[in-house]
């Protein structure tokens, strides 16, 4: 039994391709005592991916000569652990593989929720709805009434944002690169406008969309966009600096922005957010987020791709806006196991 996977081979500048990668297939062994082998189902395709293939961040690097790195959700294959037996569903770091083998305490075992695909553990369930949860009432801290605007807000993180600004209570403005996505966000989604920012010119737009001037900021994008919103900022204005997207694929330094001074004028706060700070406190989140899906107040959509050997081309899409939703890729069939007479429970 072979595992396929991704191993970096080389620092990208600017998009990524196959190129950057070998893809190398290797026997698979029994996990050692305290250890299981996963055999992956579904992989997470996240803009820090991009982030991690490049250099030191927020975490390590992944060197040249490992496997990529990947959140994904997998089923146990063979077990070494008694906290994980056989058949189990767990997340983790599986990595861009078939199987990934790891100790115990590196998996989250998950209690899957009998209405809900398992690709909503890669996304509202998941590191997904943390970000938008904790980075927006915890850093963005809305208020009844205020004007929040959310950028990639049709993407998987900005469209939970304005679904939960919505929640609270404020009046929500989304900036994304289509009209599909913008009638979706003002459509489906219930927020109260939508700025497609490839067609419309976004300082002017933000004034009519925000007469009252921007509150508070969920920044994913970086850029012009960023600009524009300081151009509008309410005194005491709340900025959470998730994402900077329209950056990792820069091969110059990047400049801006301009209206930085907007900040001081506003007695803005600008904070940058980075959800494993608060991976210790899930426990309080998940059980809202999924509260909010039952009473339909909170919706998503996953962009499903298939087939572990397609994994640089369809990271890409997050760069190329082509994604609608979470974007994951299908690495294994949810069924039992090809490979193992041992079927799961
Ligand atoms: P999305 O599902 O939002 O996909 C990325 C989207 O970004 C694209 O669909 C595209 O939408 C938009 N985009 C890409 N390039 C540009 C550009 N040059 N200018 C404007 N928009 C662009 O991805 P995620 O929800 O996973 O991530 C969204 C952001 O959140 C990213 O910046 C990511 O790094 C950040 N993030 C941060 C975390 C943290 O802990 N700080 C955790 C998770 C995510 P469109 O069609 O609208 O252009």
């Amino acid at each position: 039994m072979k595992n396929r996977r991704w191993i970096l081979k080389e620092r990208p500048e600017g998009k990524v391709s196959a190129a950057h990668f070998e893809w190398a297939e290797e026997p698979v062994s029994p996990p050692p005592a305290g250890q299981v082998l996963v055999r992956h189902l579904y992989l997470s395709l996240d803009p820090a991916a991009r982030i991690w293939m490049a250099g030191p961040s927020y975490m390590p690097p992944v060197e040249i000569g490992e496997v990529m790195r990947g959140i994904g959700i997998g089923v146990v294959e063979q077990s070494a652990s008694p906290r994980l037996p056989e058949g189990d569903l767990v997340t983790g770091l599986l990595g861009w593989q078939e199987y990934a083998t790891l100790p115990e305490d590196e998996l989250t075992p998950i209690q899957r929720h009998p209405r809900l695909p398992l690709t909503a553990y890669l996304g509202v369930l998941g590191h997904i709805g943390l970000t938008a949860y904790f980075g927006l009432l915890e850093v963005g801290r809305p208020q009844p009434g205020e004007t929040l605007v959310v950028s990639a807000a049709a993407g998987a993180v900005g469209s939970l944002v304005g679904q939960i600004g919505k929640i609270v209570g404020c009046h929500v403005v989304g900036i994304a690169g289509s009209d599909e996505k913008c009638r979706w966000l003002t459509g489906e989604l219930g927020l109260d406008a939508a700025i497609n920012y490839r067609t419309q010119e976004v300082p002017e737009a933000l004034g009519e969309a925000a007469p009252n001037g921007i509150d508070v900021d969920f920044e994913n994008v970086g850029g012009e966009i960023l600009d524009a919103v300081l151009g509008r900022l309410n005194q005491n204005a709340r900025i959470v600096l998730c994402g900077l997207i329209s950056q990792y694929n820069a091969t110059q330094p990047v400049p801006g922005p301009y209206n930085f001074g907007a900040l001081l004028t506003r007695r803005a706060r600008l904070q940058g957010f980075i959800v494993t700070d608060y991976l210790p406190r899930a426990g309080e989140a998940l059980p809202q987020l999924a509260q909010w899906m039952e009473q339909g107040k909170l919706k998503f959509r996953i962009d499903l791709a298939r087939g572990l050997e397609n994994a640089p081309e369809t990271l890409n899409k997050l760069f190329e806006g082509a994604n609608r939703g979470k974007l994951v890729l299908q690495v294994g069939e949810e069924g039992p196991s090809p490979h193992f007479s041992g079927e799961p429970t």
